[in-house]
């Protein structure tokens, strides 16, 4: 049984897929004890970080096809919209912690590979291995049927996103993910790209993405939900508008349905989300707790909707 819901929900945090669920608590926890959204965002992003069982983020992402995990993140301010990003960084135990402190810099805040790492150990964050046993094993598997010369999109690459507000008004977002698994060693998608996989602004909203990265790009997909809301459409409408719009725009050159979901916030604490996927979990929090939703579209007609998930649907759903 599931129940739709038409008026999307408010709050003060809104993040993706379901293994951001205990992070968002934790984040909610200190944006209502003290307000303060950076450390809400960045202790929200870090505890799936830091979690092995998600294989999409973090501690025992998936590598690419040479074994190395290589993660990608970002932060955005959206008071000031300085933006801080880490990409390709490997054995950072925390790169969320870094673009953080990246985004408040006004130079040289977006840092990839070994430039990224130096920052890391200037700035004293910790170092770890972050292939896990299990995720050696499963590339290992993977190395025996993998085509070399192309991409393959595995069922459940994703990405953390954490969009919050304060109650005086701030907007932020932060944003964590190994990318694709066996992606191409050096591989950039959409996550560490500004406008693409997120972006923040006090005075408009904020959004951010999940899903291929090579087809999110194309469309700058978080800042045109965000441009939406700027010229006054309702948080919802604006992501499913963008979302679709862009859909069209990539199925018109031939591009199969690899899958893109959004959330999104407006400057009231309004939440949005939409997927082109048949489902996509994403949690909302505020003063009354923590809250699983699920957008989901009709692969047939397109019709786009969310419910709240029962028992039943959380006992059986896989997605992350
Ligand atoms: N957007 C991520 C990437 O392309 C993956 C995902 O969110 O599924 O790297």
């Amino acid at each position: 049984m599931i129940t739709k819901i038409m008026n999307s929900p408010v709050g003060q945090m809104i993040s993706t897929w379901r293994m951001s669920e205990e992070g968002l608590r934790l984040g909610n926890q200190i944006l209502q004890e003290n307000d303060n959204l950076g450390e809400a965002i960045v202790r929200a992003v870090k505890c799936v970080e830091d979690d092995p069982a998600y294989v999409s983020v973090g501690y025992g992402g998936l590598p690419n096809r040479e074994g190395q995990v290589e993660l990608d993140a970002a932060y955005m301010d959206g008071d000031t919209l300085g933006t801080g990003a880490v990409i390709s960084v490997k054995n950072l135990k925390n790169p969320i912690e870094a673009a953080y402190r990246l985004s408040k810099k006004n130079r040289s805040c977006i840092l990839a590979g070994d430039g990224a790492m130096k920052y890391a150990s200037y700035e004293g964050l910790a170092y770890q291995n972050m292939l896990t046993e299990s995720s050696r094993k499963r590339y290992e598997e993977e190395l025996k049927v993998s085509k070399q010369e192309e991409i393959r999109a595995y069922e459940g690459h994703d990405t953390v996103c954490v969009i919050g507000r304060s109650r005086e008004g701030s907007m932020a977002c932060g944003v964590s993910t190994s990318g694709l698994y066996m992606k191409e060693p050096g591989r950039v998608g959409d996550s560490p790209l500004i406008g693409s996989g997120f972006y923040a602004d006090s005075e408009a909203g904020a959004a951010a993405a999940t899903g291929m990265g090579e087809d999110i790009m194309k469309g700058c997909l978080s800042f045109s939900i965000v441009e939406k809301m700027r010229n006054g459409m309702n948080v919802q409408e604006a992501c499913e508008k963008a979302l679709r719009e862009h859909w069209r725009r990539l199925e018109r050159r031939g591009y199969p349905n690899n899958g893109m979901s959004v959330i999104a916030m407006d400057t009231q604490g309004n939440t949005g989300a939409a997927t082109t996927l048949e489902e996509f979990p994403f949690v909302v929090a505020g003063e009354n707790g923590c809250r699983l939703y699920v957008a989901s579209m009709d692969q047939e007609t397109g019709e786009h909707f969310l419910f709240v998930p029962d028992k039943e649907w959380i006992k059986n759903s896989k997605s992350d």
